[in-house]
């Protein structure tokens, strides 16, 4: 894949250009980010564009070098992943792959393994893996995928180029989406519950989370200034663990945030085929006090990440939404 069909990781792909057309690129490098976020498509673009026969720094995508690692099948190319059924990256799996990488390598300048995810060498294969950071036979090189480079040994670390890969935009969710065919209106609902994931994104259930968005619309219509006792039950029966929980806020987000647009007199929303409702959350409330709302849903969201109780926050929150009405 050329490197401009990636999304979202401008600098990192700038970066690594930059060191493709110098001729000096590392030899390991840990790239860190959530799964789903481009992580594995830059290391493989990346690796193409070293292979390329046609260009010095970007994938073609026709040359027979570069569509062997489109196609998962380039010999000098290894995934090294836990094997089915199994936590952890074995020693006898590493071993493998010294092995392999101490060939000569078939048909390309270099051998290639990518690591993914990193975190699950367990400290025996973490330990010989250092070896081969440290003098990589026949100017291997490694590409290390994880979530959260904190979980591996700061002696693999740091024997690595760390690139940090932010979770992808919803835009660039929602662009992403549609291209594997997704409608429009389905990618931009689903895109704020991915957390940055095309992944998560996708294995997202649709339909179930149209059925979950309605159900959580018409509960917070109907938490009322009167029954202090509805705006508990709410919270109650809405919060889950902090995953959950996190996800509903994502869904409050999305609607107060159309209900600002159509305050501020624009029709584009994301909930169109939820329309009434959220006109009826714009209607319900002045327009500074949605906007107000939206700000302490996000406030409230950042709380939850970082640790606060689910159920308090959402008892907190849910006042401020059902209480001050107007
Ligand atoms: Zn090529």
């Amino acid at each position: 894949m050329p490197f401009a069909d990636i999304l979202g990781h401008d600098r990192i792909i700038e970066v690594l250009r930059r060191s493709l057309l110098s001729g000096k690129t590392a030899h390991s490098y840990l790239f860190e980010g959530v799964p789903g976020c481009g992580r594995k498509k830059t290391a493989l673009s990346l690796i193409q564009a070293l292979f390329c026969t046609a260009l010095p720094d970007d994938a073609c995508g026709v040359c027979t070098s570069c569509r062997k690692i489109e196609g998962g099948n380039h010999p000098d190319v290894h995934l090294l992943s836990p094997l089915p059924d199994k936590r952890d990256i074995s020693i006898d799996q590493l071993r493998e792959m010294q092995r392999e990488l101490s060939l000569r390598p078939y048909e390309s300048p270099r051998k290639v393994c990518i690591i993914d995810p990193a975190e699950r060498l367990n400290v025996n294969s973490a330990n010989s893996l250092l070896k081969t950071l440290e003098e990589p036979p026949g100017n291997a090189l490694i590409i290390l995928l994880t979530e959260n480079a904190g979980m591996l040994l700061s002696t693999v670390r740091s024997r690595c180029q760390l690139m940090r890969f932010a979770p992808l935009s919803h835009e660039h969710i929602a662009t992403l989406l549609e291209r594997c065919g997704m409608t429009p209106e389905a990618a931009a609902l689903v895109a704020p519950m991915s957390g940055g994931s095309l992944q998560k994104a996708l294995e997202l259930d649709n339909e179930a989370l149209i059925a979950r968005r309605e159900a959580v619309l018409s509960r917070i219509e109907q938490m009322s200034i009167h029954h202090i006792s509805s705006v508990f039950n709410a919270s109650e029966e809405l919060s889950g663990n902090r995953e959950s929980t996190l996800e509903l806020l994502d869904m409050l987000i999305s609607f107060f945030r159309d209900a600002v647009h159509l305050g501020a007199g624009s029709g584009d929303i994301v909930n169109r085929s939820l329309r009434p409702a959220i006109e009826s959350i714009a209607a319900r409330r002045s327009f500074p006090r949605n906007l107000e709302l939206l700000e302490r849903i996000y406030e409230t969201r950042r709380d939850v990440q970082r640790n606060a109780n689910p159920k308090l926050a959402l008892d907190q929150l849910f006042m401020a939404m059902g209480v001050n009405i107007k």
